[in-house]
């Protein structure tokens, strides 16, 4: 209800009261102005609200946007890109001989140096507008706002060499360390705005590309071309 110009909540209990008058029955109204708990209350939910949306869409292990936060991050991208007709990269990263590492040191070890991959990224990339997600297990994924294809790559390479740097043996070999292989693709959202998954397909190719190269290097792909199939790698 509206009290002295301004809207209150009011808790109102209204009941027959007979003690009082000898005509009849009267109806007692009490109303207790409940306004600050309810502005308390409505705070709380909104908080936990915040709470529950930042949880469902953070990575438990790197505390980086997980895969349902990248999907939200992309959309909001993909339409800015395509309103002002920037040009969007994408990076598709994945650890090299992930498995090996595990097998030989354990998951606990393996999650360590997930841990440490993904903050090597996340410094190697621009700050400000880069997003950068945990795809998969041993996967990341970056969107790179108004980045080109050579800016991309110079940054996919640094982003090599920096986890090449971070020096992490691997296991069986004394002179292998742990790296990674990127796939990198861009596009013109406001001019193929026909399929979003063709921009994460070709830098998926360009990921699987790499790999057959020889790993720890980086590999641009293009989205017109992305008919390219998937091959099984020869080991
Ligand atoms: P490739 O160079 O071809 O990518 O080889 P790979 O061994 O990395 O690839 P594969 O797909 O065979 O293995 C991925 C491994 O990543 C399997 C699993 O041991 C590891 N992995 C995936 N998710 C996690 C995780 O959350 N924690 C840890 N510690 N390891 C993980
Ligand atoms: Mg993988
Ligand atoms: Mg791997």
């Amino acid at each position: 209800m509206t009290i002295g110009g301004s809207f209150r909540w009011v808790d109102v209990q209204v009941w027959l009261d007979r003690r009082w008058s000898t005509n009849g029955p009267v109806v007692v109204v009490v109303g207790k102005d409940v306004t600050d708990e309810r502005l308390r209350g409505i705070e709380r939910i909104e908080q936990l609200n915040r709470e529950l949306d930042l949880a469902a869409t953070t990575d438990l292990l790197t505390g980086l946007l997980n895969r349902r936060g990248l999907a939200r991050a992309e959309s909001t991208e993909w339409a800015a890109a395509a309103a002002s007709g920037d040009v969007l990269s994408m990076f598709v990263i994945d650890v090299d001989h992930f498995k090996i590492y595990n097998d030989l040191f354990g998951h606990a070890d393996g999650d360590q140096v997930l841990v440490a991959i993904a903050q090597a990224i996340r410094e190697t990339l621009p700050g400000g507008t880069s997003i950068l997600a945990r795809y998969g297990g041993e996967e990341f994924v970056v969107l790179l706002p108004a980045t080109g294809t050579d800016r991309a790559r110079a940054i996919a390479e640094e982003l090599v060499t920096t986890v090449r740097q971070l020096s992490i043996g691997h296991p069986g070999h004394a002179d292998v360390r742990v790296t990674v292989s990127v796939g990198v693709a861009t596009v013109f959202p406001g001019l193929d705005t026909s399929d979003r998954t063709r921009l994460f397909r070709a830098a998926d190719l360009a990921l699987y590309r790499a790999k057959r190269g020889g790993r720890d290097r980086v590999s641009v792909g293009s989205v017109t071309t992305s008919r390219e199939r998937y091959e099984p790698e020869e080991m």
